[in-house]
Protein backbone atom coordinates (compact mmCIF):
# COMPACT_ATOMS: atom_id res chain seq x y z
CA UNK A 1 0.00 0.00 0.00
CA UNK A 2 1.18 3.38 -1.11
CA UNK A 3 0.45 6.75 1.76
CA UNK A 4 0.76 9.88 0.06
CA UNK A 5 2.77 11.79 2.98
CA UNK A 6 2.65 15.05 1.35
CA UNK A 7 -0.68 15.48 2.84
CA UNK A 8 0.90 15.42 6.47
CA UNK A 9 2.58 18.65 8.12
CA UNK A 10 5.67 17.34 10.57
CA UNK A 11 4.09 15.63 13.37
CA UNK A 12 0.63 13.96 14.24
CA UNK A 13 -0.06 17.35 16.86
CA UNK A 14 -4.11 18.10 16.73
CA UNK A 15 -3.94 21.58 14.29
CA UNK A 16 -1.69 19.64 12.00
CA UNK A 17 -4.47 17.57 11.24
CA UNK A 18 -7.14 20.37 11.17
CA UNK A 19 -4.94 22.15 8.35
CA UNK A 20 -4.35 18.82 6.06
CA UNK A 21 -7.61 18.01 6.37
CA UNK A 22 -9.41 21.79 5.68
CA UNK A 23 -6.29 21.49 2.90
CA UNK A 24 -7.93 18.39 1.65
CA UNK A 25 -11.29 19.49 1.73
CA UNK A 26 -10.67 22.68 -0.09
CA UNK A 27 -9.05 20.93 -2.86
CA UNK A 28 -12.58 19.97 -4.00
CA UNK A 29 -13.93 23.45 -3.32
CA UNK A 30 -13.61 26.17 -5.75
CA UNK A 31 -13.26 29.06 -3.78
CA UNK A 32 -11.08 32.65 -4.25
CA UNK A 33 -7.63 31.73 -2.23
CA UNK A 34 -8.31 35.00 -0.04
CA UNK A 35 -11.43 33.49 1.47
CA UNK A 36 -9.20 30.03 1.80
CA UNK A 37 -6.69 31.96 3.56
CA UNK A 38 -9.20 33.90 5.36
CA UNK A 39 -10.93 30.44 6.78
CA UNK A 40 -7.62 28.66 7.23
CA UNK A 41 -6.55 30.93 10.47
CA UNK A 42 -8.15 31.74 13.89
CA UNK A 43 -10.29 35.12 14.15
CA UNK A 44 -8.59 35.65 17.67
CA UNK A 45 -6.55 34.24 19.46
CA UNK A 46 -6.65 35.05 23.80
CA UNK A 47 -3.87 33.71 26.05
CA UNK A 48 -4.31 34.86 29.84
CA UNK A 49 -2.04 34.08 32.82
CA UNK A 50 -3.55 34.61 35.89
CA UNK A 51 -2.97 33.90 39.87
CA UNK A 52 -5.17 31.00 41.79
CA UNK A 53 -4.74 31.09 46.04
CA UNK A 54 -3.83 27.22 46.21
CA UNK A 55 -5.68 25.42 49.60
CA UNK A 56 -1.71 25.40 50.57
CA UNK A 57 -2.09 29.25 50.74
CA UNK A 58 0.51 29.01 47.79
CA UNK A 59 -0.23 31.24 44.98
CA UNK A 60 0.12 29.45 41.59
CA UNK A 61 0.09 31.31 37.71
CA UNK A 62 -1.84 29.09 35.45
CA UNK A 63 -2.04 29.93 31.47
CA UNK A 64 -5.67 29.27 29.59
CA UNK A 65 -6.28 30.04 26.37
CA UNK A 66 -9.69 31.23 24.16
CA UNK A 67 -9.67 30.73 20.57
CA UNK A 68 -12.36 32.58 18.72
CA UNK A 69 -11.60 30.55 14.90
CA UNK A 70 -14.63 32.36 12.82
CA UNK A 71 -17.50 34.62 13.44
CA UNK A 72 -19.21 34.35 10.09
CA UNK A 73 -22.50 32.67 10.46
CA UNK A 74 -22.69 33.98 14.24
CA UNK A 75 -21.24 34.24 17.82
CA UNK A 76 -18.55 31.95 18.14
CA UNK A 77 -19.32 28.54 20.42
CA UNK A 78 -16.82 25.87 21.85
CA UNK A 79 -16.13 23.96 24.93
CA UNK A 80 -13.61 24.64 27.79
CA UNK A 81 -11.05 21.90 28.36
CA UNK A 82 -9.02 21.12 31.43
CA UNK A 83 -5.99 19.54 31.05
CA UNK A 84 -2.11 19.43 31.28
CA UNK A 85 -1.58 18.70 27.48
CA UNK A 86 -3.87 22.15 26.81
CA UNK A 87 -1.48 24.24 24.05
CA UNK A 88 -2.18 26.87 21.87
CA UNK A 89 -2.07 24.52 18.76
CA UNK A 90 -4.36 21.99 20.35
CA UNK A 91 -7.22 25.11 21.46
CA UNK A 92 -6.73 26.36 17.53
CA UNK A 93 -7.47 22.79 16.31
CA UNK A 94 -10.65 22.29 18.05
CA UNK A 95 -11.65 25.86 17.77
CA UNK A 96 -11.05 25.12 14.00
CA UNK A 97 -13.60 21.75 13.73
CA UNK A 98 -16.04 24.08 16.13
CA UNK A 99 -16.66 26.49 12.93
CA UNK A 100 -17.51 23.19 10.44
CA UNK A 101 -19.37 21.50 13.17
CA UNK A 102 -21.50 24.29 13.84
CA UNK A 103 -21.83 25.17 9.89
CA UNK A 104 -22.27 21.41 9.02
CA UNK A 105 -25.29 21.31 11.22
CA UNK A 106 -26.74 24.54 9.90
CA UNK A 107 -26.22 26.26 13.21
CA UNK A 108 -26.18 30.12 13.74
CA UNK A 109 -22.56 29.85 15.23
CA UNK A 110 -18.76 30.64 14.61
CA UNK A 111 -16.28 28.10 16.28
CA UNK A 112 -14.03 28.94 19.38
CA UNK A 113 -12.27 26.45 21.95
CA UNK A 114 -10.71 27.57 24.85
CA UNK A 115 -8.77 25.77 27.69
CA UNK A 116 -6.69 26.31 31.25
CA UNK A 117 -3.23 23.95 31.51
CA UNK A 118 -4.34 22.01 34.39
CA UNK A 119 -4.95 18.37 36.01
CA UNK A 120 -8.43 18.86 37.13
CA UNK A 121 -7.46 15.40 39.54
CA UNK A 122 -4.93 17.66 41.42
CA UNK A 123 -7.20 20.34 42.08
CA UNK A 124 -9.48 20.27 45.27
CA UNK A 125 -13.29 20.98 44.99
CA UNK A 126 -12.13 24.35 46.16
CA UNK A 127 -9.16 25.32 44.15
CA UNK A 128 -10.98 24.18 41.01
CA UNK A 129 -13.79 26.50 41.55
CA UNK A 130 -11.20 30.02 42.38
CA UNK A 131 -9.96 28.33 39.02
CA UNK A 132 -12.42 28.59 37.00
CA UNK A 133 -13.91 31.67 38.79
CA UNK A 134 -10.62 33.74 37.84
CA UNK A 135 -10.70 32.37 34.37
CA UNK A 136 -13.89 33.20 34.19
CA UNK A 137 -13.60 36.51 34.97
CA UNK A 138 -10.11 37.21 32.25
CA UNK A 139 -13.25 35.97 30.02
CA UNK A 140 -15.33 38.30 30.71
CA UNK A 141 -14.38 40.87 28.07
CA UNK A 142 -14.27 38.10 25.21
CA UNK A 143 -17.47 36.17 25.70
CA UNK A 144 -21.20 37.05 25.93
CA UNK A 145 -24.49 35.18 24.83
CA UNK A 146 -23.62 37.38 21.29
CA UNK A 147 -19.93 37.08 20.99
CA UNK A 148 -18.87 33.41 22.36
CA UNK A 149 -20.73 31.07 24.12
CA UNK A 150 -18.75 28.78 26.05
CA UNK A 151 -19.46 24.70 27.10
CA UNK A 152 -18.23 21.86 28.78
CA UNK A 153 -15.64 19.75 27.25
CA UNK A 154 -12.82 17.33 28.70
CA UNK A 155 -12.06 17.56 31.63
CA UNK A 156 -15.00 20.22 32.76
CA UNK A 157 -18.61 19.71 33.44
CA UNK A 158 -21.86 21.45 34.15
CA UNK A 159 -20.67 22.43 37.87
CA UNK A 160 -17.68 24.12 35.54
CA UNK A 161 -20.55 25.80 33.60
CA UNK A 162 -22.38 26.94 36.62
CA UNK A 163 -19.16 28.57 38.24
CA UNK A 164 -18.57 30.70 35.10
CA UNK A 165 -22.37 31.68 35.02
CA UNK A 166 -22.20 32.88 38.10
CA UNK A 167 -19.15 34.88 37.16
CA UNK A 168 -20.68 36.51 34.88
CA UNK A 169 -23.32 37.15 35.83
CA UNK A 170 -21.90 38.81 38.92
CA UNK A 171 -19.64 40.73 36.94
CA UNK A 172 -22.35 42.50 34.67
CA UNK A 173 -25.31 43.07 37.84
CA UNK A 174 -27.96 40.88 36.29
CA UNK A 175 -28.48 37.08 35.58
CA UNK A 176 -26.91 35.78 32.33
CA UNK A 177 -28.11 31.96 31.90
CA UNK A 178 -27.33 31.96 27.92
CA UNK A 179 -23.68 32.69 28.88
CA UNK A 180 -22.90 29.05 28.83
CA UNK A 181 -24.87 26.11 27.39
CA UNK A 182 -24.41 22.60 29.45
CA UNK A 183 -25.43 24.03 32.55
CA UNK A 184 -27.76 22.28 35.69
CA UNK A 185 -31.00 22.53 34.82
CA UNK A 186 -32.31 24.59 37.89
CA UNK A 187 -30.36 27.91 36.79
CA UNK A 188 -31.35 27.60 33.11
CA UNK A 189 -29.69 24.13 31.40
CA UNK A 190 -31.51 21.91 28.93
CA UNK A 191 -33.07 18.68 29.36
CA UNK A 192 -31.39 16.28 27.82
CA UNK A 193 -27.65 18.45 27.12
CA UNK A 194 -25.57 16.02 29.55
CA UNK A 195 -26.62 12.98 27.28
CA UNK A 196 -26.71 14.94 23.68
CA UNK A 197 -23.24 14.16 22.41
CA UNK A 198 -22.94 10.34 23.38
CA UNK A 199 -26.90 9.91 22.16
CA UNK A 200 -25.96 11.50 19.20
CA UNK A 201 -22.91 9.28 18.21
CA UNK A 202 -25.12 6.21 18.75
CA UNK A 203 -27.92 7.93 16.79
CA UNK A 204 -25.53 8.70 13.87
CA UNK A 205 -23.83 5.10 14.02
CA UNK A 206 -27.19 3.48 13.48
CA UNK A 207 -27.71 5.98 10.47
CA UNK A 208 -24.29 4.09 8.81
CA UNK A 209 -24.61 0.84 9.59
CA UNK A 210 -28.46 0.92 8.10
CA UNK A 211 -26.83 2.29 5.07
CA UNK A 212 -24.13 -0.53 5.54
CA UNK A 213 -26.57 -2.73 5.64
CA UNK A 214 -25.33 -3.85 8.95
CA UNK A 215 -27.80 -2.45 10.93
CA UNK A 216 -28.20 -5.60 13.64
CA UNK A 217 -28.01 -3.91 17.14
CA UNK A 218 -28.09 -7.40 19.16
CA UNK A 219 -24.90 -9.04 16.96
CA UNK A 220 -22.64 -5.68 16.69
CA UNK A 221 -19.92 -5.42 19.32
CA UNK A 222 -18.96 -1.76 19.78
CA UNK A 223 -15.85 -0.64 21.75
CA UNK A 224 -15.61 2.51 23.52
CA UNK A 225 -12.47 4.39 24.16
CA UNK A 226 -13.26 6.84 27.11
CA UNK A 227 -15.33 6.80 29.85
CA UNK A 228 -16.43 10.65 30.19
CA UNK A 229 -19.34 12.76 29.42
CA UNK A 230 -19.35 11.19 25.65
CA UNK A 231 -18.08 7.73 25.96
CA UNK A 232 -19.97 6.94 28.93
CA UNK A 233 -23.42 7.80 27.52
CA UNK A 234 -22.77 6.73 24.23
CA UNK A 235 -22.24 3.24 26.01
CA UNK A 236 -25.55 3.50 27.90
CA UNK A 237 -27.69 4.42 24.84
CA UNK A 238 -26.43 1.73 23.14
CA UNK A 239 -27.10 -1.12 25.73
CA UNK A 240 -30.35 0.98 25.41
CA UNK A 241 -31.09 -0.09 21.72
CA UNK A 242 -29.37 -3.69 22.20
CA UNK A 243 -25.88 -3.66 21.45
CA UNK A 244 -23.17 -5.16 23.12
CA UNK A 245 -20.98 -2.69 24.54
CA UNK A 246 -17.57 -5.25 24.78
CA UNK A 247 -14.54 -2.97 25.63
CA UNK A 248 -14.33 0.44 27.45
CA UNK A 249 -11.56 2.74 28.63
CA UNK A 250 -10.72 5.40 30.82
CA UNK A 251 -7.24 7.48 31.27
CA UNK A 252 -5.83 4.56 33.48
CA UNK A 253 -6.46 2.17 30.73
CA UNK A 254 -9.95 -0.68 29.52
CA UNK A 255 -11.75 -3.88 30.78
CA UNK A 256 -12.99 -6.01 28.08
CA UNK A 257 -15.35 -8.71 27.91
CA UNK A 258 -16.31 -10.96 24.25
CA UNK A 259 -19.74 -11.43 25.72
CA UNK A 260 -20.44 -7.96 26.57
CA UNK A 261 -19.81 -5.35 29.84
CA UNK A 262 -22.28 -4.78 32.43
CA UNK A 263 -22.20 -1.03 31.04
CA UNK A 264 -25.00 0.26 34.02
CA UNK A 265 -22.53 -1.39 37.10
CA UNK A 266 -19.29 0.40 35.12
CA UNK A 267 -21.49 3.80 35.06
CA UNK A 268 -21.79 3.21 38.22
CA UNK A 269 -18.68 1.83 39.52
CA UNK A 270 -16.64 5.16 38.02
CA UNK A 271 -18.73 7.26 38.81
CA UNK A 272 -18.60 7.15 42.84
CA UNK A 273 -14.71 8.33 42.14
CA UNK A 274 -13.33 4.42 40.81
CA UNK A 275 -10.61 3.97 37.83
CA UNK A 276 -11.59 1.18 35.14
CA UNK A 277 -8.46 -0.32 36.28
CA UNK A 278 -9.94 -1.24 39.79
CA UNK A 279 -13.30 -3.12 38.04
CA UNK A 280 -12.65 -6.70 39.08
CA UNK A 281 -14.96 -9.17 37.77
CA UNK A 282 -14.83 -12.79 36.22
CA UNK A 283 -14.79 -12.79 32.49
CA UNK A 284 -13.36 -9.21 32.34
CA UNK A 285 -10.25 -8.76 31.02
CA UNK A 286 -7.67 -5.93 31.76
CA UNK A 287 -6.25 -4.05 28.69
CA UNK A 288 -4.06 -0.94 27.94
CA UNK A 289 -5.92 1.77 25.90
CA UNK A 290 -2.81 0.93 22.80
CA UNK A 291 -4.30 -2.60 22.85
CA UNK A 292 -7.80 -1.10 23.29
CA UNK A 293 -8.12 0.13 20.12
CA UNK A 294 -7.03 -3.15 18.10
CA UNK A 295 -9.40 -5.81 19.69
CA UNK A 296 -12.23 -7.40 17.67
CA UNK A 297 -15.14 -5.50 17.24
CA UNK A 298 -17.56 -4.14 15.03
CA UNK A 299 -18.05 -0.59 15.49
CA UNK A 300 -14.91 1.25 16.56
CA UNK A 301 -16.12 4.67 19.07
CA UNK A 302 -12.80 6.84 20.17
CA UNK A 303 -14.63 8.75 22.34
CA UNK A 304 -11.22 10.22 24.49
CA UNK A 305 -8.81 12.97 22.87
CA UNK A 306 -6.62 13.59 19.89
CA UNK A 307 -4.53 11.46 17.84
CA UNK A 308 -5.28 8.12 18.70
CA UNK A 309 -5.64 6.34 15.73
CA UNK A 310 -2.45 6.76 14.14
CA UNK A 311 0.17 5.27 10.96
CA UNK A 312 0.82 3.12 13.62
CA UNK A 313 -2.32 0.87 14.58
CA UNK A 314 -4.66 2.30 11.46
CA UNK A 315 -3.47 -1.20 9.89
CA UNK A 316 -4.42 -3.34 13.18
CA UNK A 317 -7.92 -1.80 13.45
CA UNK A 318 -10.31 -4.36 13.63
CA UNK A 319 -13.47 -2.59 13.10
CA UNK A 320 -15.47 -2.31 9.41
CA UNK A 321 -17.04 1.30 11.12
CA UNK A 322 -15.21 3.89 13.29
CA UNK A 323 -17.70 6.46 14.79
CA UNK A 324 -15.60 9.59 15.97
CA UNK A 325 -16.47 10.46 19.58
CA UNK A 326 -13.96 12.69 20.04
CA UNK A 327 -12.56 15.62 18.02
CA UNK A 328 -9.72 14.84 15.95
CA UNK A 329 -9.01 11.55 17.07
CA UNK A 330 -7.53 10.35 13.87
CA UNK A 331 -4.43 11.56 11.91
CA UNK A 332 -4.88 12.31 8.25
CA UNK A 333 -2.59 9.34 7.50
CA UNK A 334 -3.86 7.09 9.62
CA UNK A 335 -7.23 8.63 7.51
CA UNK A 336 -5.57 7.35 4.31
CA UNK A 337 -4.59 3.89 5.69
CA UNK A 338 -8.24 3.12 6.44
CA UNK A 339 -9.75 4.39 3.34
CA UNK A 340 -7.44 2.00 1.94
CA UNK A 341 -8.75 -1.05 4.08
CA UNK A 342 -12.38 -0.13 3.14
CA UNK A 343 -12.92 0.77 6.78
CA UNK A 344 -16.09 3.34 6.81
CA UNK A 345 -15.39 6.51 9.11
CA UNK A 346 -17.46 8.61 10.72
CA UNK A 347 -16.45 12.02 11.20
CA UNK A 348 -16.19 13.83 14.39
CA UNK A 349 -17.78 17.28 13.30
CA UNK A 350 -20.75 14.95 12.18
CA UNK A 351 -20.64 12.19 14.99
CA UNK A 352 -20.32 14.66 18.28
CA UNK A 353 -22.15 16.99 17.17
CA UNK A 354 -25.29 16.48 19.00
CA UNK A 355 -23.57 18.23 21.73
CA UNK A 356 -23.45 21.42 20.45
CA UNK A 357 -26.87 20.87 18.98
CA UNK A 358 -28.41 20.52 22.54
CA UNK A 359 -26.27 23.53 23.36
CA UNK A 360 -27.60 25.68 20.84
CA UNK A 361 -31.38 24.32 22.03
CA UNK A 362 -30.34 25.34 25.71
CA UNK A 363 -28.86 28.70 24.30
CA UNK A 364 -32.01 29.74 22.40
CA UNK A 365 -34.42 28.61 25.32
CA UNK A 366 -32.17 30.89 27.69
CA UNK A 367 -32.99 33.66 25.04
CA UNK A 368 -36.38 33.03 24.96
CA UNK A 369 -37.24 32.19 28.35
CA UNK A 370 -39.15 29.56 27.23
CA UNK A 371 -38.11 25.49 28.21
CA UNK A 372 -38.79 22.26 26.32
CA UNK A 373 -39.11 18.82 27.44
CA UNK A 374 -37.27 16.08 26.63
CA UNK A 375 -39.31 14.60 24.25
CA UNK A 376 -39.14 17.51 22.11
CA UNK A 377 -35.31 17.73 22.13
CA UNK A 378 -34.58 14.56 21.57
CA UNK A 379 -37.67 14.81 18.52
CA UNK A 380 -35.37 18.11 17.30
CA UNK A 381 -32.24 16.55 17.67
CA UNK A 382 -32.61 13.08 15.88
CA UNK A 383 -34.55 15.37 13.16
CA UNK A 384 -31.28 17.53 12.83
CA UNK A 385 -28.92 14.49 12.93
CA UNK A 386 -30.46 12.21 9.90
CA UNK A 387 -30.81 14.90 7.76
CA UNK A 388 -26.80 16.27 8.67
CA UNK A 389 -25.74 12.61 8.07
CA UNK A 390 -28.05 12.41 4.50
CA UNK A 391 -26.38 15.66 3.59
CA UNK A 392 -22.87 14.46 4.04
CA UNK A 393 -23.37 10.97 2.27
CA UNK A 394 -24.96 12.94 -0.36
CA UNK A 395 -22.40 15.50 -0.91
CA UNK A 396 -20.02 12.19 -0.72
CA UNK A 397 -21.30 10.15 -3.17
CA UNK A 398 -21.76 13.43 -5.57
CA UNK A 399 -18.05 14.36 -5.35
CA UNK A 400 -16.73 10.58 -5.04
CA UNK A 401 -14.70 11.41 -1.70
CA UNK A 402 -15.00 9.59 1.93
CA UNK A 403 -16.98 11.29 4.16
CA UNK A 404 -14.61 13.58 6.75
CA UNK A 405 -13.88 15.37 3.38
CA UNK A 406 -17.47 15.75 2.27
CA UNK A 407 -18.23 17.03 6.01
CA UNK A 408 -15.56 19.74 6.00
CA UNK A 409 -16.22 20.91 2.47
CA UNK A 410 -19.74 20.63 2.92
CA UNK A 411 -18.88 22.80 6.17
CA UNK A 412 -16.42 25.22 4.97
CA UNK A 413 -18.20 26.04 1.65
CA UNK A 414 -21.38 27.39 3.57
CA UNK A 415 -18.88 29.24 5.70
CA UNK A 416 -17.08 30.38 2.38
CA UNK A 417 -20.38 31.64 0.83
CA UNK A 418 -21.79 33.51 3.48
CA UNK A 419 -18.25 35.53 3.99
CA UNK A 420 -18.29 36.10 0.14
CA UNK A 421 -22.37 37.60 0.72
CA UNK A 422 -21.49 39.27 3.55
CA UNK A 423 -18.23 41.13 1.63
CA UNK A 424 -15.36 42.00 3.13
CA UNK A 425 -15.33 44.88 5.77
CA UNK A 426 -14.56 47.79 4.52
P1 LIG B 1 -14.47 13.79 29.81
O1 LIG B 1 -13.42 14.55 30.53
O2 LIG B 1 -15.84 13.72 30.37
O3 LIG B 1 -13.98 12.28 29.56
C1 LIG B 1 -12.77 11.97 28.94
C2 LIG B 1 -12.52 10.47 29.06
O4 LIG B 1 -11.32 10.15 28.34
C3 LIG B 1 -12.31 10.01 30.48
O5 LIG B 1 -12.84 8.71 30.66
C4 LIG B 1 -10.78 9.99 30.61
O6 LIG B 1 -10.33 9.09 31.64
C5 LIG B 1 -10.43 9.48 29.23
N1 LIG B 1 -9.04 9.81 28.86
C6 LIG B 1 -8.36 10.95 29.13
N2 LIG B 1 -7.11 10.85 28.66
C7 LIG B 1 -7.02 9.64 28.07
C8 LIG B 1 -5.97 8.94 27.41
N3 LIG B 1 -4.74 9.48 27.29
N4 LIG B 1 -6.24 7.71 26.90
C9 LIG B 1 -7.46 7.17 27.05
N5 LIG B 1 -8.49 7.77 27.69
C10 LIG B 1 -8.26 8.99 28.18
O7 LIG B 1 -14.49 14.40 28.33
P2 LIG B 1 -15.68 14.34 27.27
O8 LIG B 1 -16.50 15.56 27.44
O9 LIG B 1 -16.32 13.01 27.29
O10 LIG B 1 -14.86 14.54 25.92
C11 LIG B 1 -14.25 13.44 25.25
C12 LIG B 1 -13.97 13.84 23.81
O11 LIG B 1 -15.20 14.19 23.17
C13 LIG B 1 -13.06 15.04 23.61
O12 LIG B 1 -12.35 14.87 22.40
C14 LIG B 1 -14.03 16.20 23.44
O13 LIG B 1 -13.48 17.29 22.74
C15 LIG B 1 -15.11 15.49 22.62
N6 LIG B 1 -16.43 16.11 22.67
C16 LIG B 1 -17.07 16.35 23.84
C17 LIG B 1 -18.34 16.90 23.83
C18 LIG B 1 -19.15 17.12 25.09
O14 LIG B 1 -20.32 17.51 24.96
N7 LIG B 1 -18.62 16.86 26.26
C19 LIG B 1 -18.94 17.27 22.60
C20 LIG B 1 -18.26 17.00 21.41
C21 LIG B 1 -17.01 16.41 21.45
Amino acid sequence: MTVNTTLIAPGAEAYDTALAQFDRATSILKLPTGVIEFLRLPKREYTFNFPVQMDSGETKIFTGYRVHHNIVLGPSKGGIRYSPHVNLNEVRALAMWMTWKCALMQLPYGGAKGGVVVDPHQLSARENEMLTRRFASELVPVISPHIDIPAPDMGTNSKTMAWIMDTYSMTVGYSVPAIVTGKPLNIGGSEGREEATGRGVIIIMDEALKRKGLYEPEKSRLIIQGFGNVGSHAALHAIEKGYQVVGISDVGGGVYDPNGLDIKELYTFTRSGHMLADYDQPGVEHVSNKELLELDCDVLIPAALEGQITERNAGRVKAHLIVEGANGPTTPIADEILRSRNITLVPDILANAGGVTVSYFEWVQDLQFFFWDEVEIMRQLTRILHKAYDRVVRFAEEKDVDLRTAAQAYAIDRVAQATITRGFYP
